[in-house]
């Protein structure tokens, strides 16, 4: 493995007073080309030498990555990174790879004899670096082997996601926490763009950062020319088209940000009818017309995209001369993350907020409709602790019976787990498909006698199709005397040999049951989860009220953004348009409250009527005609229902009571 072999990089010695400034610089320079340290970076990078953790915040395009890249060849041991983005882990493992740095990945998509390769170089202690999905710590067995060879640094990239204050919480990082507890680890480098102080202050205490070791930088982008300007709903597409034909005379491109995806269809072609080409870019669509649409647009021979937030994770395009908010954004550190993809290149750039309260309803509804009943709750619950005291489960089985999103399930289970009522274990697949490429005793031939005994077994058993045998490992397990892990891992080298095609299917999770919960016990829990539920509605209803008062605002816009991150401004930025035009800012109006035609009334009705087992419960059926995606409408195709989305612009709240009141 390659270790840098001079004195001063020995990866032994970590007496951070040995690094002088010079030291460093010159490492840094050595690994990776970089001339000097950027803002920040150093005392990120000599904390960590001196043992101790920190938090860096900075700003996209930061150099946060270099903070764990430099101390992980610089400290004895590896280093363990926890990183939500595929595409992103491979791309810094691949550069890493190319500087002659022993990196590697742990994700979803990896073959599982390279994982099981990945692990042994772990365990050998032969990676530097070694990059995982956050899923990937709620397997057992990789929680035993960072038990047995734990790392010498834990870096994790969007540490946002682990305070519930945030708005992208994730549950698998509420478990962080306690794994670098009990892991002993004394060096956790947090990292992410975007903190306010209650979430700084959530992940600080998660890890024991003390504040001094809390490494904050100036989000201020003086480049950007924020303006927030009234529009009624109906006006928007032409002042879109106005504003868009007035960038486009320059070189450069733009970026619509919508919230739903029908209406990015809506836009891009009313956009291509009054003459300004734009493509419509949202998760609804297939993945290879995304990638065409995305990549038209880094060419820059497509040059307006209009788009749901799906768009922009990882696009660092330089001359980006406009990003227009169409539709009001679901948080002020979503809109400061959007608007911060334009003027990249340090030149000027424009961001503009066609604001218009009617779209608050749509996004509360979001949350209401995310906000599982007190019944759903306890059938959850109902449905989890009877599976026995160890089981296992299909999240998106779940989520299918529940009729709940998967996120909405995946967060009541990490909230029972915190609740000490379950423990995860590993992720496993249920079903293997085999197609054998060489005859059966030709694989055998060569192989030791108990892999040939397991093997023979497996490759025998389960159900032949035309193609593929079937195994349910489930099934298997005991009846061949073997765990699971050694089935998985025996059918991964069978793959890796060539011998034959091997392709896991139907992921599953274990649990370990911890408690048995029953009686008022359980109606206790049930009530303390939907409790967790609403506290996480109210927290989303209060970040949208935070980006209306933005719009509200008669004071410097810029200086107001860069307070909800914390950041003082010395003083007005005097180029948002509260600063240049102070004369000229309207009002906004208050949303207007659309009321139901009859003939919607009849469609209610009728959908009622026609009773369909996706949408069999009056709350059921006014998220459909909310437009909110419920795993039961999706699977029985109903979002390509006309229906779909009818009262969208009407609460939540009213609609579930117009269809509680017209029953079938
Ligand atoms: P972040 O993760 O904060 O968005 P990255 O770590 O991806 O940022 O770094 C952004 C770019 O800056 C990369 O191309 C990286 O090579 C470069 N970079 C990082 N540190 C330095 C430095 N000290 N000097 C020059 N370039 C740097």
């Amino acid at each position: 493995m390659p270790r840098p072999s001079d004195e001063s990089t020995s990866p032994a010695d970590t007496d951070p007073d040995r690094w002088s400034a010079k030291a460093l610089a010159s490492a840094l320079r050595r690994h990776f080309g970089h001339r000097r340290f950027r803002p920040g970076q150093e005392q990120v990078i000599r904390t960590l030498l001196a043992g101790r953790p920190a938090l860096a915040v900075f700003p996209t395009g930061g150099g946060k990555s270099a903070c764990y890249q430099l101390p992980a060849l610089l400290l004895p041991g590896s280093t363990l990174v926890v990183s939500p983005l595929i595409a992103l882990m491979r791309d810094q493992v691949e550069a890493l790879r190319a500087r002659g740095l022993a990196a590697a990945r742990l994700d979803s998509t990896l073959p599982p004899d390279e994982a099981a390769e990945v692990i042994r170089q772990w365990s050998a202690g032969e990676l530097r670096l070694l990059y995982v999905a956050p899923e990937r710590l709620a397997g057992e067995s990789f929680r035993q082997l960072m038990q047995r060879h734990p790392p010498a640094l834990l870096a994790i990239d969007e540490a946002h996601c682990i305070s519930e204050w945030g708005h992208h919480f994730r549950p698998d990082y509420l478990k962080l926490a306690p794994l670098a507890h009990a892991w002993r680890l004394p060096r956790v480098l947090a990292l992410t763009a975007t903190a306010t102080p209650a979430v700084a202050t959530d992940i600080r205490r998660a890890f024991g950062i003390a504040e001094a070791d809390h490494v904050q930088l100036s989000f201020h982008r003086p480049n950007l020319q924020l303006t927030v300007e009234p529009c009624a709903d109906g006006r928007r597409l032409d002042r879109l088209r106005r504003e868009l034909e007035r960038t486009l005379k320059r070189p450069g491109s733009a970026v619509v940000y919508v919230t739903r995806q029908e209406t990015a269809a809506m836009v891009a072609a009313g956009l291509e009818r009054g003459g300004v080409a734009a493509r419509a870019y949202h998760a609804g669509l297939p993945a290879a017309l995304r990638a065409e649409t995305q990549a038209g647009f880094m060419a820059g021979n497509l040059r307006v995209i209009v788009a749901t937030i799906a768009f922009g994770m990882g696009i660092d395009k330089p001359d980006i001369r406009l990003v227009v908010h169409y539709n009001m954004p679901k948080s002020l550190e979503n809109y400061s993350q959007e608007i911060g993809r334009a003027g990249r290149d340090g030149r000027r750039a424009r961001c503009l907020w066609l604001a218009c309260a009617d779209d608050l309803t749509v996004l509360e509804n979001f949350i209401y409709g995310d906000t599982p009943t007190p019944q759903a709750v306890r059938n959850l619950l109902d449905h989890v602790l009877r599976l026995g005291p160890r089981f296992d489960l299909s999240v998106h089985d779940l989520s299918t019976a529940c009729d709940m999103r998967l996120a909405v399930v995946e967060t009541l289970l990490t909230y029972l787990e915190l609740e000490g009522v379950i423990e995860a274990g590993r992720r496993f697949h249920a079903e293997y498909k085999i197609h054998l490429l060489q005859p059966l005793e030709r694989i055998l031939t060569g192989r030791g006698q108990d892999e040939r005994r397991l093997l023979a077994a497996l490759l025998t058993a389960g159900r032949e199709g035309r193609r593929w045998r079937t195994l349910q490992l489930t099934e298997l397990a005991e009846p061949l005397g073997r765990s699971l892990d050694e089935l998985d891992l025996a059918l991964g080298w069978l793959g890796a040999s060539g011998d034959a095609e091997v392709r896991p299917t139907r992921p599953r999770q274990s649990y370990r049951r911890l408690q048995e919960v029953t009686g008022s016990d359980l109606q206790q829990l049930a009530g303390r989860l939907h409790r967790r539920c609403l506290q996480r509605e109210q927290r989303e209803l209060q970040r949208l009220h935070q980006v209306l008062e933005l719009a509200r605002l008669s004071s410097c816009l810029t200086a107001a953004l860069t307070a909800h991150f914390g950041e003082t401004l010395a003083a007005p930025c005097g180029h948002c348009d509260r600063c240049r035009r102070p004369s000229k800012v309207r009002p906004l109006t208050d949303r207007a409250a659309p009321a139901v035609s009859d003939s919607e009334v009849g469609q209610v009705r009728q959908l009622a009527a026609e009773a369909h087992p996706a949408l069999r419960t009056a709350r059921q059926r006014a998220r459909f005609l909310c437009g909110l995606p419920s795993p039961a409408a999706t699977r029985a195709r109903l979002q390509r229902d006309d229906r779909y989305g009818l009262l969208a612009k009407l609460p939540f709240a009213t609609v579930l009571e117009l269809c509680e009141a017209i029953r079938a």
